[in-house]
């Protein structure tokens, strides 16, 4: 059993010829409302790939929070423990695309906000009857931490997807048992950049020493780089694919991975799985519509 903890957003996209200057009211292109934030994207991953999965996150009592909710189910989610708020918005992502493809974003954390330590301590019996615990940083840092502190206490699996990118305290990182951080992330967390296989593997033994058994860094189109304790990493290479955006690239990347580790896969296969479900997730636009079903991942394997 997988619980996944984190955050709902309803991501508002408006597509434009060029960013909106202080003053100026530009119209769009297209616009779509599409479900993300990375506590959903990841949870979507993992049950659109088959895991047994609880999803631990926070929505308004409104229509995008009960929509959100409806659509979770759909896809293979048990949402019993998510809480609709009377008072709070749902989480919302507002994101101007430019022609370019770059963007520019701004977040209401709303209902993310209130999946406080309280609410932590009333789900921590799912926490401790699962086998894995995967978190990401979109979530309340203390909530992160009491999670991974009841998961600990009873031997479950704590991975950790450290984005977005912040320096995170000693305490949490010795709970941690797996971690994920892009390039990015990794510099936050270990003051080193990775340009070359000799610093990618100086940042692993970082977060090595800080307990945390096995590193898997992850690299966008060149794949990750995966570092278990006492023993020299590798690169694991993505596949090639045609990229149409990489919004949840690694959301994709997490849901899978663990998904494949709780089939008991071992790690090289479930990194390639994990690498063929996000290859899947660049070619497609947009979070949470760009996620693969398992059929679609074990076809793209074979083929
Ligand atoms: P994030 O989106 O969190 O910054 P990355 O960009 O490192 O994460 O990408 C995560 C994973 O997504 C990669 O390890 C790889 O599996 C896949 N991926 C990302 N970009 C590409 C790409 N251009 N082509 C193929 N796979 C990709």
């Amino acid at each position: 059993k997988l619980v996944i903890l984190g955050s709902v957003n309803a991501d508002h996209i408006l597509n434009v010829a060029h960013f909106p200057l202080p003053g100026e009211t530009i119209s769009g292109n297209q616009f779509q409302m599409v479900f993300g934030g990375k506590g959903a994207n990841q949870a979507v991953a993992a049950g659109r790939c088959g895991a047994n999965i609880s999803f631990l996150a926070c929505l308004g009592n409104d229509d995008i929070g009960k929509k959100a909710k409806a659509q979770l189910i759909t896809d293979n989610i048990d949402t019993n423990s998510i809480e609709l708020i009377d008072d709070v918005a749902t989480g919302v992502a507002l994101i101007f695309v430019n022609q370019q493809g770059e963007n520019v974003i701004g977040i209401h954390a709303g209902a993310n906000g209130r999946l406080d330590t309280n609410y932590v301590q009333r789900h921590g019996n799912i926490i401790k009857e699962a086998d894995a615990l995967l978190m990401q940083l979109e979530s309340p840092l203390d909530s992160v931490l009491k999670a991974a502190e009841i998961a600990k206490q009873e031997n479950v699996q704590v991975i950790l997807n450290p984005a977005p990118a912040q320096a995170l305290p000693d305490e949490l990182l010795s709970l941690v048992d797996i971690i994920t951080p892009n390039e990015t992330e990794t510099e936050y967390l270990t003051g080193i950049k990775v340009i070359d296989d000799e610093s990618a593997q100086q940042a692993a033994d970082v977060l090595h020493h800080k307990g945390i058994k096995t590193v898997i860094i992850t690299l966008g189109s060149r794949g990750v780089w995966i570092s278990e304790k006492n023993s020299q990493g590798c690169i694991v290479p993505a596949f090639k694919v045609k990229a149409v955006d990489t919004i949840a690239a690694g959301d994709t990347f997490n849901g899978a991975l663990i998904t494949a580790l709780l089939e008991g896969q071992s790690m090289m296969p479930a990194i390639k799985f994990a690498h063929a479900a996000a290859a899947i997730a660049v070619t497609r636009a947009g979070a949470q519509p760009s996620v693969p079903w398992r059929h679609e991942v074990d076809t793209f394997l074979t083929s």
